[in-house]
């Protein structure tokens, strides 16, 4: 793939988009020359009890405080929910889409209301109150939604904890966060699976000393018997059919905490990151809207999980804050069959499709002729989350998936930044494959050299951001100085995302990958995602992930994992190599090169290369926390091919 590959948008989308390029030049330079106007404009997509007069105060200096909208006041599930009731009403909010086929729930608005009031009124009689912390432990279910929303409803602070986390990483969580109710199921469904998720809380809860939960409240979703302690644990279901109807919102401060959210944990222990109401709503909904080019009608389905931040931004509050209609589906990509998703696709006409570059590897795996049966007429763009999108799986996406004629949104952001940040508007932005384009209006993107000088023009660096935004995260919870050091200290006055980046001639940003994976090999510096890119262009491989080692020699020398398409194959070792070294250059011949089945993945699909590289290193005894991994007993495997293959 050469970068001067452009995509501008098909006519028939840019004739019907929202914002056009005149139009997003006029954003630019409203956010650049006159930032107060353009962010209290801004704040107006969302529903306030009293507006805000000021935009924001913030400062990445000294001890580094973010206030958005601060005299403003009002209440997140009210953006969500009451604004809509007397215009769509009646419009579906949210398609529930079971793992079988006839498995549907369709929610209005006015229903969706309805069921986040109750909740709220469950919530509040045990006594929750603002502030409060809620930890939400659900699998793919509507409740997940309705109690996000509930907690909002009352002014508490939802902590929502992924279904398939053990009982450690539970325990770490809901300790660290200080969560007084727990909302759990007795089990999850995960293709042929029951996942137990009442007994790993329970053993949680014995494990996490210290913590300060009161109640767990427990929802039947497969019915199976669940032990429940006196006075402790409480059905949900009849809590929730006597509950009144109706709760009124709890009037909030703009700044008053609407959620905690752990980091994903690919670098090492996650981060509980704390998201205020004001400044994060209007960036929910600023971000959809442009990014999205949201407009009524659209069915949104966003894949993650709601326990990611892209779960809480782009499943929840950036389309319901838009009055769009949401697509929730419980069942894995290809369960039962390969296909499974775009069946999915076609069935609830969805509009736009955003998703992650594991899920479309592991699809693209699957081959062409699974995507072909499939008509996806609806789909009219397509979007990607969570790492570095190949160039490869980018053109596979775009052409096979959207047959061409849907815009690629490559979105790059963090749990820390809220929403979006750096992202093509579609109709106005011309993609390039592998690349998120440009930052979004009012992102103040720079790169910064390791000696903290700024990079001009074309270049490399470290990505970090000049000027605060609505959406960015206040601090750590219970843990400011962290907050500090990891983002504030790099740079005085920035905030440093540790992202390594490239931007090119035309200021497009490249994302290279995380600034501690880059590796050094005798003073050339090769980010993860060029190797992997290269890799990604061989149809033997579906996927790879490279790492740096100690070499006595070179510095560090370069480690390859690549995960064959067809089966394990110890000759495409140095098939792999040869590749590396005639894409990128003979630097970069790789040490080694394994061949193994998979790789260690977090819940949220990323690769975890810390890992990786204590594999290689063979420092078995230092692998650090696994909680956050989907599958641990990858690890075991990868020690033992390695040792064979070492
Ligand atoms: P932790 O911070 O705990 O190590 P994490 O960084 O994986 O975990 P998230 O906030 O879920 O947690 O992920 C954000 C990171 O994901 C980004 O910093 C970046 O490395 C990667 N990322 C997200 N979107 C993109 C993208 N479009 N292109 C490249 N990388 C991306
Ligand atoms: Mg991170």
């Amino acid at each position: 793939m050469t970068e001067s590959s452009i995509f501008p948008a098909p006519p028939s989308f840019a004739a019907q988009a929202a914002v056009d390029s005149a139009c997003l030049r006029q954003m630019r330079d409203d956010a650049l020359h006159h930032p107060e106007r353009f962010w209290l404009e801004q704040a107006g997509r969302i529903a306030w009890a009293a507006l805000p007069t000021i935009a924001s105060s913030s400062s990445f200096e000294g001890d580094v405080a973010i206030r958005w909208f601060e005299d403003g006041r009002l209440n997140a599930s009210v953006t969500c929910l009451d604004r809509h009731l007397a215009e769509r009403g009646d419009q579906v909010a949210l398609v529930w889409q079971g793992q079988d086929e006839g498995q549907v729930e369709r929610l209005t608005y006015r229903a969706l209301h309805e069921r986040v009031c109750r909740m709220a009124n469950v919530l509040r009689d045990l006594g929750v109150g603002h502030g409060d912390r809620v930890a939400i432990h659900l699998p793919v279910v509507v409740e997940g939604v309705v109690a996000m929303l509930a907690c909002a409803r009352i002014g508490a602070v939802h902590v929502v904890l992924f279904g398939g986390f053990s009982a450690e990483g539970l325990a770490d969580r809901l300790v660290n966060s200080g969560a007084v109710v727990v909302l759990t199921a007795d089990e999850g469904r995960r293709g042929g699976k029951r996942i137990p998720l009442k007994p790993t809380m329970d053993e949680a809860l014995d494990r996490a000393t210290g913590h300060s939960v009161r109640n767990v409240l427990v929802l039947a979703v497969t019915g199976a018997e669940t032990p429940m302690h006196a006075g402790r644990d409480l059905a949900l279901a009849p809590l929730l059919a006597a509950a009144p109807a109706d709760c009124a919102p709890a009037i909030m401060e703009a700044e008053a905490p609407l959620f905690v959210l752990y980091t994903s944990g690919s670098t090492g222990k996650p981060k509980g990151m704390v998201h205020t109401i004001g400044g994060y709503m209007v960036w929910a909904s600023y971000t959809h809207a442009l990014v999205f080019d949201h407009k009524p009608g659209d069915i949104f389905w966003c894949t993650a999980d709601i326990s990611w931040i892209t779960g809480h931004t782009y499943v929840v509050y950036g389309p319901l804050a838009n009055g769009g209609t949401v697509v929730l589906f419980e069942g894995l990509p290809s369960h039962p069959a390969p296909g499974r998703w775009w069946e999915v696709i076609d069935t609830h006409k969805v509009t736009t499709f955003y998703t992650a570059p594991t899920a479309i590897r592991a699809l693209m795996r699957e081959g062409d002729d699974v995507v072909a049966r499939y008509p996806l007429s609806s789909l009219r763009l397509l979007g990607s989350v969570g790492e570095p999108i190949s160039a490869d799986a980018w053109l596979w996406f775009h052409d096979v998936v959207g047959r061409g004629r849907c815009p690629l949104v490559d979105t790059w952001w963090q749990t820390e930044t809220g929403g979006i940040l750096i992202a093509p508007v579609p109709a106005a932005v011309p993609q390039k494959p592998g690349s998120a384009t440009l930052p979004l209006p009012g992102v103040d993107c720079v790169l910064l050299d390791d000696k903290g000088r700024i990079v001009t023009g074309e270049g490399e660096g470290c990505l970090c951001i000049a000027r605060s935004w609505p959406g960015q995260a206040r601090t750590i919870w219970g843990d400011h100085a962290r907050f500090r050091q990891t983002y504030f200290s790099f740079h005085e006055g920035y905030y440093f995302s540790s992202d390594g980046a490239r931007r090119d001639a035309d200021g497009y940003y490249w994302i290279t990958g995380r600034i501690d994976d880059v590796i050094n090999v005798s003073g050339h510096r090769i980010g993860t995602a060029e190797v992997e890119d290269v890799v990604a262009t061989d149809h033997r491989f579906a996927e790879c992930a490279a790492v740096g080692v100690p070499h006595d020699l070179k510095g560090q020398g370069l480690v390859v994992f690549v995960v064959p398409r067809g089966g394990v194959d110890r000759v495409l070792a140095q098939e792999a190599a040869l590749v590396i070294s005639r894409g990128i250059g003979r630097y970069a011949a790789p040490e080694q090169v394994y061949v193994v089945p998979d790789l260690p993945k977090t819940r949220s699909g990323k690769i975890v290369r810390r890992l990786l590289r204590k594999i290689a290193c063979n420092e078995l005894d230092a692998l650090g926390d696994l909680s956050t991994l989907a599958d641990a007993t990858i690890v075991e495997r990868l020690i033992v091919d390695v040792a064979g293959q070492g």
